[in-house]
Parts: structure tokens; sequence; C-alpha cells
């Protein structure tokens, strides 16, 4: 008979306490009823990512009181007070603390060397983002074994192979699938299940990489699509993806499905539940995806599925980017003039930034996009460069970009079907005192986006969720 193989991933809220990982354990015990093999991806614990780049960041701007030992005891506590709650048997306890301590050195150690060279270059922030996970995978396989079932922790940088791209990897599929099948088909087969690292791997000389932040989902994806795995589960701390996020809105509602091309323009847009790049490899690979709740375990979460079904609503779900900036290029003689456009994404892309959003008007007297506002001066300084001489000339007036703003998206497959939708929305936010800075349809007709002011954003959320309650 056909083994079936599952891959669950724990995020930082779900592996993030005593309690939390108790119920995560919980969990694995029920799948192991259910399934032949069973491979686990562990998040850091909550907020602990976070304060490892603080600290790497802070110890480079040197000066005044070194943030490390708070740091220090404040990971030492996190992780061994959970150890101490949960693993009664002292070997084990006593073997995960020893090895969380000796990270937690690791992390004093870099840091300091970060300190001297006064720089944190992004190799050696990926060094350092990566203790959490590496830390979380000792406490989960004690706490697991503790529970009595069998679990053997390796490290993803063992078998996740990518390119040096540091800080937002990129795996090579190749070399990840042989590896992940040489070494975690045999801890599989053995009968152990595998509990292993997200959001990190190592480039092909060993060295240590991560996927992006939010990326341990994007982990469970990669050994989903490898292994290969019948389904893929993403244990996170709300049930499932929602009509909104629900810190938003609090009457947001479960979708219990969602198509491709909506979770692809959710995700893409902001709605964090789910990291972007997870979606590629379960749907190549024609893998099950299950988003569900770590605290509410009997709740169904939501499924991923090929095609969107109506559920009865045109608009599904509305999201939210804060933090972007609109660029403009403007001036009248770039009417006409072929290539300005493909100029103007030249110089974007030699800055490494990815632009979510664009739209011309159809005069072509400007053009106008949005990037993350930790990029604008980059991108200003690059299209500068690249039209010094229409700059000079005058037939480009000004390359300009705004205060901060968001970019709030409504998606929903049934949209390509139905007239009018663009015109509902505006309304809702016009009747709503929310100003649109400008607008962009997907080329897939399953989302559009607004642009608003940063300050309207909750606004702008709240007054379109609206349109999917009412
Ligand atoms: P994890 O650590 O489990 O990966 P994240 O914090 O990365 O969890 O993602 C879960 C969070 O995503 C939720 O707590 C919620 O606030 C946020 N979120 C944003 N948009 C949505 C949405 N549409 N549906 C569900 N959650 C959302
Ligand atoms: N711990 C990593 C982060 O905080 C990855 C993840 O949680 O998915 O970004
Ligand atoms: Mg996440």
């Amino acid at each position: 008979m056909q083994q079936k193989t599952l891959v669950m991933k724990f995020g930082g809220t779900s592996v993030g306490s005593a309690d939390a990982l108790a119920k995560a354990t919980q969990i694995i015990r029920d799948a192991v009823r259910d399934w032949d093999r069973i491979v686990v991806v562990t998040s850091a614990m909550a907020g602990v990512t976070n304060l490892l780049l603080d600290s790497a960041s802070q110890s480079a701007l040197g000066g005044g009181t070194s943030p490390l030992p708070n740091a220090e005891s404040a990971l030492r506590e996190k992780h061994f007070s959970a150890a101490d709650a949960l693993i009664k048997n002292d070997k084990l306890r006593d073997e995960a603390k020893a090895a969380i301590n000796s990270l937690i050195s690791s992390f004093v150690d870099l840091c300091k060397a970060i300190a001297i060279l006064g720089e944190a270059s992004p190799r050696a922030l990926d060094a350092v983002a990566s203790l959490g996970e590496r830390m979380s995978l000792r406490l989960l396989t004690a706490v697991v074994n503790e529970a009595g079932i069998k679990a053997k922790g390796i490290e993803s940088t063992e078998f996740i192979v990518t390119n040096s791209n540091f800080q937002n990897a990129h795996p090579d599929f190749y070399a990840t699938k042989e590896k992940t099948q040489a070494l975690l088909d045999p801890i599989l087969e053995e009968g152990f299940i595998a509990v292993t690292t997200g959001f990190i791997g190592a480039n092909a000389e060993g060295v240590v990489t991560t996927l992006g932040r939010g990326g341990s989902d994007y982990s469970a994806a990669i050994i989903g699509k490898v292994l290969p795995a019948d389904e893929v589960w993403i244990w996170t701390d709300v049930d499932g993806v929602m009509t909104t996020d629900p810190r938003i809105v609090s009457s947001a509602r479960t979708l219990s499905e969602i198509s491709y091309g909506e979770i692809a323009e959710l995700a893409y847009y902001g709605a964090k539940v789910l990291h972007p790049k997870t979606i590629r490899p379960v749907v190549e690979a024609g893998i099950g995806l299950r988003i569900c709740n770590t605290f509410n375990p009997t709740h169904e979460g939501t499924r991923l599925i090929a095609n969107g079904r109506r559920n009865g609503r045109v608009i599904k779900a509305v999201t939210a980017i804060q933090k972007q900036r609109l660029v403009t290029i403007e001036g009248r003689g770039m009417l006409g003039v072929p290539g300005v456009a493909a100029r103007a994404f030249g110089a974007v892309a030699s800055t490494k930034t990815s632009v979510p959003l664009i739209t011309q008007a159809s005069s072509e007297q400007s053009i106008c996009f949005a990037v993350p506002s930790e990029t604008a001066p980059s991108v200003l300084s690059a299209l500068e460069e690249t039209f010094a001489h229409e700059i000079e000339v005058a037939d480009i007036d000004r390359v300009w970009s705004t205060d901060d703003v968001s970019i709030v998206t409504v998606v929903g497959a049934g949209m390509k079907r139905t007239p009018g939708v663009a015109g509902k929305v505006f309304s809702q936010l016009g009747d709503n005192g929310v100003n649109v800075l400008a607008i962009a349809q997907g080329s897939s007709e399953v989302s559009i986006s607004l642009v608003v002011e940063a300050c309207d954003t909750e606004g702008a959320v709240k007054a379109l969720h609206e349109l999917i309650v009412s």
C-alpha cells in the first residue's frame, strides 16, 4: 500500500510557549495515528527572530550600552522555561538545554564580531537569524520525544540547498531533492518523525542562508515538493485564511476554501498568514495545502483548491501592505518616446527592488509605481542617474516619491465575471472618506489594488470588508 506522507509546519506562536508546544505535540500525536510518514517543520519561538536581528543591528551600530546581556538572558529564559515545564526526563532536558546554550553562545560571539566590524553583512545577519529555528528545533524535538513520540531532529541546512542570495535565498530544487530524500527517507523509514528547521538552508559551500522573513511556510512547501508529500499543513494562530486580518477587523471570517490564484494575490499583497512563495511548489507538485489553528485544532481551517468556487461573494477577502511609496516619473517629453518604461524599470531592478504595483496614465506623461518605503531613496537616485540627460533637457520634469502609503487589495476569483466591482469599491471608499491615490487591477482579474494614504489604511480595510460581510 502507498505510504501517506504529511509535512506539518508550526509557526512562531505555535511553538512560542510551553502551552503552545504542548498543543503542537498533541497535534503531532494525533497525526501519527493517521499518517505513515511525518515531517515537522518548526519556526523560531515567537519574537525570537526579531530579537536576534535587532541585537545584531544594534551591535553593528556600536556605542551606548550593549543589548547583548539582555537578549542573551531573554533567549535563555524563553527556551529554558518551556524545557523545564515540559521535559521531565533529565537527560533529554539537559541535552536540549546544553545544545540551546551553545547556540546562544554562538549568538553572543557573532554579535561581538559584528560590533568589532561595525557592520552586519547579509551573510552575518543570516547566521544570526538562523539561530532561532536552530534553538526551537532542539526544544521541540526533545518535547516530542518526552511525549513518547519517536522523533529525530535534523537541521534543514543539511538538505535545503540554496544560492548565496543571503536574506532571500532561492532553493536549488534538484540538489535539495537529492539531499532531502537521502537524509529524511531513512529517518522516516525507521519509523521516526523527522523534525526540522523552517526558514533556513545552506549554499553549496555549506554557509547558512535564510529564505526571507516568514519563510518557514516556504520551507514546508519545498520539503513537501521534493519528498514528495501528499499534504502540507500550516499550523498558525488563527483559524486559517480569513476575509481579512483579524487583528484589523475582529469580525473577519475563515474562508473554508481558497483558490491558488486568490491565495497568491492575498499573500503577495500582504496577508501574512501564508508566505507568498509557499504556493508555487505545492501547486506544481499537486500537493494538498491546509492552513489551520494550533489553538483550535478541531476547526477545519482553510483548504487550497485548484479553481475558485464562488462562495456567493464576488469579493472574498481584503488585505493591505503598509510602508510603500509611490514613485512618479513625469514630463511631457516622455510622450510617445519608446523605451522609457523599460529604462525606468531597468533602473529599479538595478537596486534589487521589486515593484508590487504599476500604473501608467494613457497620456504617457507619467509612469507611477509603488516600492517598499525603505528602498525609495536608492530607487530615486537610480532613476535620476538613468534619466540624467532627459532631466537636463527637461524632457522629464521630475522624479519624485510620496510619503508612506499603503496598498489595499480586494481579492476574489468571481470579479472576473462580474462587472462593476471597481465601481462598488470606489464608492464604498468614497462614502467612508478614503481618498484613492492610484489603482491597478491584477492581469488575472482576481484582484484590484488601491493605493491610499498611510493614515487611511485601517479605514479602507474596514470599509471594504463590509462589502464582504454585508
Ligand atoms: P506564524 O508565526 O504561524 O507563521 P504569522 O504571524 O506569520 O504566523 O501569520 C499569521 C497572522 O497573519 C495572523 O495572526 C493574522 O494576524 C495575520 N493575517 C493577515 N491577514 C490574514 C488573513 N487574511 N487571514 C488570516 N490571518 C491573517
Ligand atoms: N522565524 C522566521 C521569521 O520570523 C521565519 C518564520 O517564522 O516563518 O521570519
Ligand atoms: Mg508566518
